[in-house]
């Protein structure tokens, strides 16, 4: 019922006016004829973060996760104004990506970085506190889970006041909450609850999710 229910909304959304809705689809189906796992965003999570960046104006996003470029390609696609920087250790899923970007017309506001997490955000860190790179308005951390909050870490020191970040899959079927799960994916989503939960930079909030990939939540955070 949560995927109908999903396919129900997202096609009463606007769906005549949306930006690049085949370009998505192409991404879908190319991502898919590349092998790619099937593990981007949902569609209503993607339209409900490209609104949210609306809201905040956020001229310049980071991604930590591309894959074949989904996520990327909804903010940017609905967003005008956003440039989006998103990192990707997989060669093989940055030369999807970068060809689903190209295919949706975006080359020249998506820039994928192929490069692990933790080598990037060191990198673009620099380049931000020597002030050759704008802040950003929101981050998305959507990568190997066990580094979220390093990743978390690292973002708030680079995000201007008022960005929002957003962890993914934090929630997993409830299983945060069991203390019995010592799972890598498992810990990594408590830590991040955890320590953002008392990091002065930020206040939080965790939003348990239901939808087409069956039941999970993010964690959404504002830099103070
Ligand atoms: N955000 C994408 C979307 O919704 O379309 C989905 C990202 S997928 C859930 C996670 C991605 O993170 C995978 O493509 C994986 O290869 C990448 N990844 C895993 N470990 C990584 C690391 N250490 N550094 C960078 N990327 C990593």
């Amino acid at each position: 019922r949560w995927e109908v229910v999903d396919n129900y909304t997202m096609s009463h959304s606007h769906p005549a006016s949306r930006p690049n809705a085949s370009a998505l689809q192409n991404t879908l189906a190319a991502s898919e004829a590349a092998e790619l796992p099937d593990i981007s965003v949902s569609p209503a999570q993607a339209k409900f973060m490209a609104l949210m960046l609306r809201m905040l104006n956020v001229t310049h996003a980071l991604e930590v996760g591309t894959l074949g470029g989904y996520s990327a390609i909804w903010l940017a696609s609905e967003n005008p104004q956003l440039h989006v920087t998103t990192v990707e250790y997989d060669a093989r899923f940055v030369e999807v990506a970068r060809k689903n970007i190209e295919h949706a017309g975006l080359l020249e506001r998506i820039e994928v970085i192929n490069a692990t997490g933790f080598d990037a955000l060191a990198l673009l860190k620099e380049e931000v506190l020597r002030g050759d790179r704008p802040r950003f308005g929101f981050v998305f951390i959507d990568a190997d889970k066990p580094n979220s909050w390093n990743y978390f870490n690292m973002a708030a020191d680079m995000c201007q006041s008022k960005a929002a970040i957003c962890v993914d899959n934090v929630v997993r079927d409830g299983r945060v909450a069991d203390a019995d799960d010592q799972h890598p994916h498992i810990l990594g989503g408590r830590l991040v609850i955890e320590n953002a939960g008392k990091d002065p930079r930020v206040d939080t909030a965790v939003v348990q999710t239901v939808g087409c990939k069956g039941y999970d939540g993010f964690l959404w955070a504002v830099v103070n």
